[in-house]
């Protein structure tokens, strides 16, 4: 077990500017916040932030990360809040142990191929300080060691994501030494009794080859000894087991037809003395043809250098060899973290972005490309870097476009779940349906039975496919409802001229009329009627004789009691938000709950005033454009907006009051705006969110119960 002073001193011998104080500071906090907390192992729980900034210190990283690394399961594990580690260590530190918080929050459950990658990229599109990823992989390591403590259950699934996401991320950061144990360890977990047998095979395997390689060892020691080629170290190694089982399993042959089990590894002094081992290598043993590989010329995107080749022996022992100068191996085990040793307390902002970008870059340019429209793909992304990921609460990745919301989700799951979504809870709390996601959200979409999209939709939602789908049902409602009012429409102007509709309709007149409309079904021309293509008398003039209509209406306007008791047949149902052929009238905005009556415009459908409305009284000039409407007992899903006009005494905190005051009472305010004249007084403009208009007189009597509300009114739109 590290001890925290062996730490201390080395990270002084790494790197002697390094803040030894913040160093003390996080392990004596991290040592009191975990305090009485034991890992799986039954050690005290400080063992594990100890050995994560262990191994950032052994990546020679800055003291920040180093600290970060001994907070970093803080606020997770105890309910420090991040606010406190901001307080004690400061900005940097705090945004590197958030950053860490925050990718432990993401569930990770898919093995899918391509989900791993949505999320891989998810995850690195999350982390904007290389050194949250850093930590991250340290804390993965040390778990991965300790796994065999977990229940096996839990043993699996964190197994499986290391191999998933994490050993691919380093490896994408060109971490192979982090890279190589997080595969070994997760093989060793995931397929223990292949690992096992495997093991068991290449122990035997490497004791009978363990001769032959220190010869091969020697001669090469000779020859470039002789050639005056410098060597700075020479192993020979078996190859790790994962990569001999991934082959194992492609190339479906056994350990023994494993041709390049062995590999010596020669480390020299420059690119010049490289290619000359590499000479000396070829000229001693035959090179297998298609086996050589120039890394040096050409770098691996991650940044990998080193010359590789397989060679036979005279005995017929082949075996691969990889030359490569001191400082290609220091980055070819570390990777980025070679670039990445911070020089304390000098890490330009900028610098450090615009090197975050390449990164980013890199990072997509590595992408396998199967065939080019995958290529394609991928450049789309590096074009258009602007996307989202979040997920389902089953781990599912959905990759969005920024600035998608709720509803955009909820139509990526299925069109249904779009067009009855009425609302979402983002990582467990309830939000409104235009929320933009944020990278690592986990969204559920609630959805309520019989719901249905509103137009309003079109205004936040950024993908095509809900866009789409959203126009598509709305045509298909507002047809349903032209064809609504435009019979209903029919039947009133009717009745007018007391002709008995019914009869009227007979099989013929129909064909004709629809037929003459350049339309078949009877429905299209009560469409007809309600788009205001064609007017109800029109069509009536069609179906009776000129005589009949000929005849002064009938008064219904002055009994309009009689026809009220004829049944709501005629009337029309007014919802919340507009649609194109009913409509809330803007004099007088009238909300759920009140009193309403409809009026026929001419061609622009039908407008729905307040009874008290002063417009009302003019429109009973013309009694017969009048007609009923009732608020659809279906429709509750929309809020309706208004806004109240305030007079206020000019005193401070008067604003702050009444916005108290209507957020107390669970009311949604869209706008506020305020302003002030010479007397004292002042003027407040809200507009609110109701749901009818029970709602909004709880609104309006509470806000006169404000300290120096001298007035509330309702105003127009
Ligand atoms: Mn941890």
């Amino acid at each position: 077990m590290i001890r925290f002073e062996d730490l201390i001193e080395k990270v002084r011998r790494n790197n002697p500017d390094a803040d030894v104080e913040l160093l003390r500071r996080a392990c004596v906090f991290s040592a009191y916040e975990h305090k009485g907390q034991v890992r799986h192992s039954g050690e005290p729980y400080l063992v594990h932030p100890l050995e994560v900034a262990d191994f950032l210190a052994d990546m020679h990283l800055d003291s920040v990360a180093i600290a970060a690394g001994l907070l970093h399961d803080v606020v997770e594990d105890t309910l420090t809040p991040i606010e406190r580690i901001e307080e004690v260590f400061g900005a940097e530190v705090a945004h590197v142990v958030a950053g860490v918080t925050k990718l432990g929050a993401i569930p990770f459950s898919s093995s899918e191929e391509r989900q791993a990658e949505s999320f891989r990229k998810m995850l690195l599109a999350m982390v904007d300080d290389i050194r949250v990823i850093l930590v991250k992989l340290a804390d993965r390591v040390h778990n991965m060691r300790t796994l065999g403590h977990l229940p096996e259950d839990r043993r699996r699934r964190v197994a499986q994501e290391t191999k998933d996401i994490y050993a691919p991320i380093a490896n994408r950061l060109g971490m192979s030494k982090v890279k190589n144990e997080l595969e070994e360890l997760a093989f060793r977990h995931l397929e223990p009794e292949a690992y096992e047998a495997l093991r068991a095979k290449v122990e035997d395997r490497r004791r009978a080859t363990e001769g032959l390689i220190e010869d091969l060892r020697q001669t090469i020691a000779t020859k470039l000894t002789d050639a005056q080629v410098p060597i700075v170290q020479l192993e020979g190694r078996i190859k790790r087991l994962f990569s001999i089982h991934q082959k194992l399993k492609r190339q479906r042959i056994s350990v023994d037809q494993v041709y390049d089990l062995v590999a010596l590894r020669l480390i020299t002094n420059s690119v010049k003395d490289c290619y000359a081992a590499l000479g000396i290598i070829h000229h001693t043993w035959s090179p297998v043809p298609g086996r050589i590989k120039d890394f040096i010329a050409m770098p691996r995107p991650n940044g990998y250098q080193s010359l590789h080749t397989s060679v036979v022996s005279e005995r017929g022992f082949a075996f691969e060899v990889q030359i490569r100068t001191a400082e290609m191996h220091q980055v070819a085990e570390e990777g980025i973290a070679a670039h990445w040793k911070y020089k304390e307390g000098r890490i330009g902002a900028d610098r450090d972005e615009q090197y975050f970008l390449w990164l980013r870059q890199m990072l997509e340019w590595q992408q396998e490309v199967r065939d080019p429209q995958e290529f394609m793909q991928s450049l789309k992304v590096d074009l258009y870097p602007e996307e989202v990921y979040s997920f389902t609460p089953r781990g599912e990745v959905k990759a969005l476009p920024r600035g998608a919301t709720i509803v955009d989700f909820a139509y990526t799951i299925h069109t249904d779940v779009g067009h009855q979504c009425v609302g979402g809870r983002v990582n467990g709390k309830m939000v409104p349906l235009r929320t933009p996601l944020a990278n690592g959200n986990i969204v559920e979409i609630v959805t309520g039975q019989g719901h249905s999209p509103s137009r309003d939709w079109l205004s936040f939602v950024v993908t095509s496919r809900a866009r789409n789908r959203i126009r598509h049902f709305i045509n298909g409602e507002e047809k349903k409802r032209a064809t609504e009012v435009g019979r209903k429409l029919l039947e009133r102007e009717a009745r007018r001229y007391s002709i008995r509709l019914k009869a009227a309709l007979t099989e013929d007149a129909v064909g004709r009329l629809a037929g003459e409309l350049g339309s078949q079904k009877i429905e299209d021309v009560y469409a007809a009627i309600g788009y205001g293509k064609v007017a109800a008398r029109q069509v009536l003039s069609k179906l009776a004789p000129e005589s009949s209509l000929a005849e002064p209406p009938a008064q219904e306007a002055s009994a309009p009691r009689a026809r009220d008791a004829r049944s709501g047949e005629e009337r029309i149902t007014v919802r919340g938000f507009d649609d194109l052929l009913v409509f809330r009238a803007r004099c007088c905005n009238p909300i759920r709950g009140e009193r309403i009556v409809g009026y026929i415009t001419r061609g622009k459908g039908v407008s729905v005033h307040s009874l008290g409305c002063p417009n009302v009284v003019n429109l009973l000039y013309d009694p017969e454009r009048r007609i009923d409407v009732a608020w659809d007992s279906q429709d509750d899903r929309s809020p309706y907006v208004v806004r109240l006009a305030i007079q206020v005494e000019d005193r401070r905190g008067m604003l702050a009051d009444i916005s108290t005051q209507i957020a107390g009472i669970d009311t949604n305010i869209k706008k506020v705006e305020a302003t002030t004249s010479d007397d004292q007084r002042g003027r407040i403009s809200v507009t609110v969110e109701v749901r009818d208009v029970e709602h909004l007189d709880q609104v309006v009597k509470s806000l006169r119960g404000v300290t120096g509300v001298l007035d509330v009114e309702r105003a127009a739109r």
